[in-house]
């Protein structure tokens, strides 16, 4: 049996979800809502072994919050990069992109301490269909987790086509059955799904070759609604687009997140946690 790895995509929902929605741009992250996230991560990992984990933090929470940063860098845990914004890389150039990402890096540098080694996109969406992202990527990183694989060979035959030395470290998917949706071994679908669901996706995920690895975000340590925006702040968007973003907050951060860290804590029992993504990639990437 594999060691688990967790990665978490750490960024504030609320501020993110309202740059998507053309509420603002940027505004003040909630500062008290991550922070009690991160003690939640923490507490989790000290109870399961100690075992360090890869925090992909955007920019925009190093810019704005250097202490919180530095903390998570000093109590042992890998900095990598999530973007500056959490934006959609696919709708951007190559230059922008560029731009954005060093943008991001210094903040994520000067706020750590630490060399900053690793990315992933937001959403994981990176263009996989022509390389000049991938190659302005490989010029300030070491290991890219943007790529969503059912097998490694396909992690393999992307980062080869690359032609570049960045390496790949992908995210499982797959159908667990033939009729069913695409899942991931990430926190939203855990949340939604029985754990049985999960055991059947790590267990496909070892077969094919790829140590189980799962993803998750602040707002599933929390089950306040501490990332929620409010009525008032939905309403400039109108009522009943407000009222379905409402809906679709409350799937997020509401539903299955008690059940959250019991499902979690069941798999690092069993299957031990394995630490830092930059200390692991000759297991994990390819
Ligand atoms: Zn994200």
């Amino acid at each position: 049996m594999s060691l688990l790895f967790l990665s978490i995509d750490f960024e504030d929902f609320s501020h993110d979800l309202g740059r998507d929605l053309g509420l603002w741009k940027t505004r003040p992250l909630r500062l008290e809502a991550l922070t009690r996230a991160y003690e939640a991560i923490e507490r989790f990992l000290q109870a399961h072994g100690g075992a360090r984990a890869t925090f992909f933090c955007t920019g925009i929470i190093a810019e704005q919050t250097p202490g919180l940063i530095a903390r998570i860098a000093a109590e042992g845990h890998e900095i990598a990069c999530h973007y500056h914004f959490h934006d959609h890389i696919d709708e951007e150039t190559p230059e922008a992109f560029g731009a954005n990402l060093l943008t991001a890096l210094k903040a994520l540098r000067a706020a750590s301490g630490q060399s900053v080694t690793g990315f992933r996109a937001p959403k994981f969406r990176i263009p996989q269909t022509s390389p000049a992202h991938y190659n302005i990527l490989a010029q300030y990183v070491d290991y890219d987790s943007s790529f969503l694989a059912a097998h490694p060979h396909q992690a393999k035959a992307f980062a080869a086509s690359l032609a570049t030395p960045l390496k790949l470290l992908p995210v499982y998917a797959a159908r667990p059955a033939a009729l069913s949706p695409k899942m991931r071994l990430g926190g939203t679908y855990m949340k939604l799904f029985p754990r049985a669901a999960t055991t059947r996706l790590i267990a496909s995920s070892e077969a094919a070759g790829l140590p189980p690895h799962i993803y998750l975000h602040p707002y599933e340590f929390l089950s306040d609604g501490s990332f929620t925006l409010s009525r008032k702040e939905l309403a400039p968007l109108g009522p009943a687009k407000a009222a379905y973003w409402r809906v679709r907050q409350a799937q997020w951060h509401t539903v299955g997140n008690r059940s959250l860290p019991q499902k979690l804590s069941h798999f690092a029992q069993h299957h031990g946690l394995g630490g830092r993504l930059d200390q692991n990639l000759q297991t994990l990437a390819f």
